[in-house]
């Protein structure tokens, strides 16, 4: 496609995108009267219009029914978390039975390692990626100290090349094949947070399951960023937050995979709770844990009616648009804001400022998300974007991440971060 920086042809890629109406399901926060450039989708998704009613149901719902809406609420709130299956399903490649929205990811994470991270015998080392979300570290970090193992003796992390930003795929595998007889479990975010790099999940697995361990990915950056597989990648098992791309708002109800394989396993380890018991059975209140079927067997607590609302009413939006709509919007529109910077550093030859992408240049390896390196630059460029009501994200030294969501951004957003860049930068 032939890119023009200019707001006439942003316009005409606005007019012509299919996704156009959606913009408008959303509340985009101001700035001087007009609306911001908001590239933060990737921390915190927009709320979708529809939400405060989705919310307002169950509040009336309560006043008005008490306890009684467990049964005759208007969604009566026993089954609530049902609603989700088919749509997490979809948008994260799975068989319904495979998914359950619950809990928070790290609380998530934490509950899988306990039915996934099985350390025995030499087999104890997990394997992931260097600077992985600081979470996911602490989590990796506390469940290897609880099987009274040592993290620095356990964790293998694979880092980016001297003078690189992403990781080589082929150094994964390497390090996958290198510790093959000692290696439990590969557990990498599914899209890098700070690098927007995509992982092939596919293969990650398959040779993580050639050396004999189990594959979990952390999919805070990738659910409802890309199409997702899981299910037929073979993947074990999956988490995710719901507060993201997924738009369920701050401290959403988050999302959990585990595959059909791993269900109906009565031997497998868990932090056991009543809404992970069979709900035949459940109200039966008697002595002795038996699973759901389904990935529900590894809900600990009743469900969040509240937060669910707003997941639900973001949700809906997903089934109506689907992945496939939303990722073809997406490689456009990342495309187009990798065009506008590549133009500006082409205005910025002579000065000792530049822009470095430090996101994969191939569409395969990266989702909605460019991030930058600003040579040269500090803070003060970031805060300057932030002045003129330029939503993105900062990184010590000098990093800005930008997150173009396909569902509520336009053309016309990226043109406009464009011209704000340009003057930011010739400040
Ligand atoms: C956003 C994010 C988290 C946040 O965890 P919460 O439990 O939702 O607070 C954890 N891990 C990754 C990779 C993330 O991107």
């Amino acid at each position: 496609m032939n890119y023009l920086n200019s707001i006439d042809f942003a316009k005409q890629q606005d007019v012509l995108d299919p996704l156009r109406k959606y913009r408008d399901k959303f509340y985009i926060p101001q700035h001087d009267g007009g609306d911001t450039v908001y590239f933060t989708g990737n921390s915190l998704g927009l709320q979708p219009k529809s939400t405060q009613d989705y919310v307002l149901d169950e509040l009336e719902d309560w006043a008005n029914l008490g306890v009684e809406g467990h049964f005759h609420a208007r969604k009566p709130w026993m089954p609530y978390h049902e609603q989700f299956a088919e749509p997490l399903a979809r948008i994260v490649g799975a068989l319904p039975e495979e998914v359950v929205a619950m809990n928070q990811l790290t609380v998530n994470l934490h509950l899988l390692l306990v039915s996934f991270y099985r350390p025995a015998g030499k087999r104890v080392k997990i394997l992931c990626e260097a600077k992985a979300f600081p979470s996911d570290q602490y989590a990796l970090e506390s469940q290897v100290r609880f099987h009274g193992l040592n993290p620095d003796d356990v964790l293998i992390e694979i880092c980016p090349r001297e003078g690189e930003h992403c990781i080589r795929e082929e150094d994964i595998l390497a390090g996958i094949e290198r510790h093959r007889d000692e290696l439990a479990l590969v557990l990498i975010g599914g899209v890098n947070y700070y690098s927007g790099q995509v992982f092939d999940m596919a293969g990650i697995t398959a040779a993580g399951h050639r050396a004999g361990a189990l594959v979990g990915f952390d999919l805070a950056h990738a659910a409802g960023n890309l199409r997702l597989e899981l299910h037929a990648w073979d993947v074990d098992f999956a988490c995710w937050c719901s507060y993201k791309y997924l738009n369920s708002g701050p401290g959403g109800v988050a999302g959990v995979f585990v595959h059909q394989r791993h269900l109906n396993q009565s031997t497998l380890n868990r932090f056991a709770g009543w809404w992970g018991h069979d709900k035949a059975s459940r109200f039966r209140m008697e002595k002795g844990f038996v699973p759901m079927p389904t990935a529900e067997a590894w809900q600990v607590s009743n469900a969040p009616v509240l937060s669910m609302a707003a997941h639900k009413a973001a949700l809906d939006i997903f089934t109506e648009v689907g992945m496939e709509a939303l990722t073809a919007k997406s490689e456009k529109l990342t495309a187009y804001l990798e065009f506008i910077l590549d133009e500006i550093n082409k205005t910025l030859k002579s000065s000792p400022t530049r822009l470095e992408i430090i996101t994969p240049r191939n569409i395969r390896q990266r989702g909605c998300q460019l991030s930058f390196l600003a040579h040269g630059r500090g803070k003060e460029l970031f805060l300057s974007l932030q002045k003129k009501g330029v939503i993105t994200d900062w990184r010590e030294p000098n990093v800005i991440r930008c997150a173009p969501v396909p569902l509520y951004n336009s053309f016309e957003d990226v043109y406009r971060f464009g011209v704000y860049l340009s003057e930011a930068l010739s400040i």
